[in-house]
């Protein structure tokens, strides 16, 4: 059972619509959606059904260090909400 599952902050900027993150997905969870707030801008967004929490998309590794990821460190993990279904 998964612990963690990843989200996206405000610091995305949808990267021109050719997101960075996406390639670090092997769940394909990651999806570019319209931002409502910025139109017509977009901003990633994750399936909770599809992300396992792998941690493959998030910039921030052990100690502060960087590690492969979202280069504007936008996605963090956190721990899942059981109401999701699991
Ligand atoms: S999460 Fe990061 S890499 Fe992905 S679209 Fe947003 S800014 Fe770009
Ligand atoms: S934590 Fe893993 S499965 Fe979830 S969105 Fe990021 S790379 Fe995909």
């Amino acid at each position: 059972m998964r612990t963690k599952i990843a989200f996206v902050t405000e610091r995305c900027t949808g990267c021109g619509g050719a997101p960075v993150c996406r390639v670090y997905c092997p769940c394909g969870a990651l999806r570019l959606v319209d931002d409502i707030d910025h139109f017509p801008f977009k901003r990633m967004q994750v399936d909770p059904v599809l992300c396992t929490g792998c941690g493959s998309c998030v910039a921030r590794g052990p100690n502060g260090s960087r590690i492969f990821g979202c280069p504007w460190d936008a996605i963090r993990l956190t721990a899942v909400q059981e109401a999701v279904g699991e």
